[in-house]
């Protein structure tokens, strides 16, 4: 009895110690989990309800006024990886390393690394992403989403402008029009566990993403090229710097043509073309950018110019608007123009003689200009500059217009008003001279150049349809009528008459202007013409930015926009008729 009793006693006391030893080492892991893992299961929990996937709205495409399709998206993948489902590692580093091209270190870092869910790469090309998809590899998600496509390359691409990574606008009506563009992205959220298993019978819930609506605009496919090729054209002749050209309707203000070539390939806008390239070879990045900024600009608006003798036409219609001249009136011009103390030149030195107003607008002659702006008196100069909408920006839909530099009107003395009336002395933009023109031709409405049309879904039902101010009258009919006159015989037998088209009535006015300095002898040549002359469809201008040798705008741009017209009114439809001027006729009503 006293051996198991003595027997039982051992028992209970190894028995107790036991039990202390195992307290005490539950209480050691204890205190590692309070204080030595707490911050890593404290993630861990966090992550739980976490798991949040995007999906990309697909963006919306900008379509031609034909439905010719300018911006479109294509099928990408965006790979990631969740590490707590991933089986196989060292398989899931080998796959991804090899099918995306990347470095292993970079792929390994990414598929080791402890977190909810992590991007491996973005902008994969769908086949990629596919034969990724193939290997069936657990913790491998294959996610597809969109990215721009410019089926055209660079045409029009300061117009339309170009997205950056996130599919945000970056410059022309990518960013205008943004808002309509971009849609709402969904989301793909998942119920998960502290390790970062799916929980079962919650299922997933998914927010559909929200497409952006497609953009019509009034943009022409087919005129944007006629206008892009004559612009590279004369660029290459004439080793321009850039060259500038303009086609909307003058009467509703819808843009047809906008270019200024260099363009630069919308797929690849990164990427500096030309002299650009050759320009920036120092790695510098602050010159990188600059001289991207440079590519991307669109000199038809985001800079602006003296127009020269283009604007004559804008002090004929104040002069005629205001009847401190008429047609018949007669001038003469000995080569200058005494204005105070100085002696301003015609560009013909000799002089043009005796000239009526219609001889002086075809001989684009300074004098008679100058004395047109004189009996306005800058006042009533700058009242018709201000009604005519030339104070304000056109209003166009395309970001960062430049606006109008002119003198205070307080600052002009006889001198500035007679440079100013033959288109000296101040700067606007080629886009606010095509508008104003078309306005001061089209019977005398402001219009609002601009691109926009409707905005719709997919399938083709319409959501909206933009409207742009038009319909204020900034002169008379008579006057428009008259300028119209005017600029035809400039065309028919004065300096216009190189974009003369047999067959067709045509108007418009040409300008050589130079550059400041003027020490440093470079041009700028331009040429404005519309059709037909008696009720202009179409209006066109084109500026030759510092053209090499000949640089008078008669001679090397009216010969563009002919080229451009002879492609383009057939096309629009406009037929060739007899080109009866009938001047007498015409001078008797008037
Ligand atoms: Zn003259």
């Amino acid at each position: 009895m006293e051996r198991a009793k003595s027997y039982h006693r051992r028992k209970i006391v190894i028995t107790f110690f036991g039990m202390i030893l195992v307290l005490a080492l539950l209480g050691v892991r204890l205190t590692k989990l309070m204080i030595g893992d707490s911050e890593y299961y404290a993630s861990l929990a966090q992550d739980l309800h976490e798991r949040e996937r995007t999906i990309k709205a697909q963006r919306g495409r900008i379509l031609d006024r034909n439905g010719v399709v300018l911006a479109d998206n294509r099928t990408v993948c965006t790979i990631s990886v969740i590490h707590s489902q991933i089986r196989d590692p060292e398989q899931v580093i080998k796959v991804l390393t090899k099918e995306l091209k990347l470095d292993e270190t970079a792929v390994r870092k990414r598929v080791e690394k402890v977190s909810s869910i992590e991007r491996i790469a973005k902008n994969v090309e769908k086949e990629a992403g596919d034969r990724i998809r193939e290997y069936d590899l657990a913790g491998v998600k294959v996610d597809e989403d969109y990215r721009r496509y410019y089926p055209f390359g660079s045409m029009a691409s300061k117009v339309l402008g170009f997205t950056g990574g996130d599919n945000q606008g970056i410059i022309g009506l990518e960013v205008e029009y943004d808002r309509v563009l971009e849609g709402m992205p969904g989301k793909i959220l998942t119920l998960t566990d502290a390790r970062g298993v799916e929980l079962e019978n919650t299922g997933e819930s998914r927010l559909e993403p929200e497409e952006g609506l497609d953009l019509k605009i009034s943009l022409d496919a087919n005129i944007q090229k006629f206008a892009e090729q004559a612009a590279d054209k004369v660029m290459d002749q004439k080793q321009a710097e850039s060259v500038s050209v303009i086609i909307l309707n003058p009467k509703n203000g819808e843009l047809y043509a906008m270019t200024n070539v260099p363009e630069f390939d919308l797929n690849n806008p990164y990427e500096l073309t030309g002299v650009l390239q050759e320009k920036t070879t120092d790695g510098d990045s602050d010159s990188l950018q600059n001289a991207l900024n440079r590519m991307w600009r669109n000199g038809c608006l985001n800079d602006t110019y003296e127009p020269g003798s283009t604007f004559k036409i804008i002090t004929a219609a104040a002069g005629l608007e205001a009847g401190v001249v008429t047609l018949q009136d007669t001038f003469s011009c000995p080569g200058f123009k005494i204005v105070e103390d100085r002696r301003i030149r015609c560009h013909k030195v000799g002089g043009h003689g005796a000239e009526t107003f219609v001889q002086a607008t075809q001989n684009s002659c300074n004098p008679v200009f100058i004395e047109i702006g004189l009996r306005l008196g800058a006042e009533r100069y700058f009242s018709y500059f201000r009604q005519f909408g030339l104070n304000e920006k056109t209003g166009v839909d395309l970001p960062g217009e430049a606006a109008t530099i002119m003198h205070r009107e307080e600052n002009v003395g006889q001198v500035e008003l007679a440079t100013i009336s033959f288109g000296q002395s101040f700067q606007i933009t080629p886009l606010q001279l095509a508008a104003t023109v078309s306005s001061i031709i089209n019977g005398g409405t402001r219009i609002t150049p601009h691109l926009a049309l409707e905005a719709g879904e997919r399938d083709g039902t319409l959501r909206t349809v933009y409207t742009h101010e038009t319909g204020k009258q900034i002169l008379s009919e008579k006057t428009s009528q008259t300028i119209r006159y005017l600029l035809e015989q400039v065309v028919d037998g004065g300096g216009g008459k190189n974009a003369y088209i047999e067959g067709y009535r045509i108007g418009g006015k040409t300008a050589t202007s130079e550059t400041l300095p003027r020490s440093a002898n470079q041009y700028i040549s331009s040429f404005i013409g519309f059709a037909p002359a008696d009720d202009p469809q179409v209006l066109a201008l084109c500026v030759i930015n510092k053209p090499q040798g000949v640089y008078y705008g008669g001679t090397i741009a009216a010969p563009v926009v002919k080229e451009i017209f002879e492609n383009i009114l057939p096309y629009l439809g406009l037929e060739k008729a007899a080109a009866e001027t009938e001047i007498g006729t015409f001078l008797a009503n008037s």
